[in-house]
């Protein structure tokens, strides 16, 4: 038996998923395992997920934000949907949308940098 999970609370995922999928705009923008996910997602928008969550060990800890919107949905523009609020944006991303293609073994990205995403601690 498998179950799906729709949330935004990646606390929750972690407990009780093994595999995730990261949506943004509608689309799949990253496909791993939880444990690789969690320890070095291969999207920028999973990884500003990740560093939004507060940390009940750290105190006066400031939450950090996703800067911008996302796209309306009737309106995409071309190239990635995430570009306007990437920090790892370059030139090919306000041209060719990146298709969700495989990073590693089990793990797929739809991000021209994926690697260095990864890669960026
Ligand atoms: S394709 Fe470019 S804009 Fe989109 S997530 Fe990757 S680096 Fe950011």
């Amino acid at each position: 038996m498998g179950l799906i999970l729709i949330t935004h609370d990646l606390g929750v995922v972690a407990d009780v998923a093994d595999d995730i999928t990261v949506m943004y705009a509608g689309r799949a923008v990253e496909q791993a395992g939880v444990l690789e996910t969690f320890a070095s997602p291969a999207h920028p928008y999973t990884k500003a997920l990740l560093r939004s969550i507060p940390r009940l060990d750290v105190k006066g800890q400031r939450l950090e934000v996703i800067a911008g919107l996302p796209p309306v949905l009737t309106r995409i523009p071309p190239g990635c949907p995430f570009a306007p609020r990437c920090q790892y944006a370059q030139d090919i991303c306000t041209r060719q949308r990146p298709e969700l293609l495989t990073v590693t073994p089990g793990r797929a990205s739809a991000c021209h940098f994926a690697k260095e995403v990864m890669n960026d601690v």
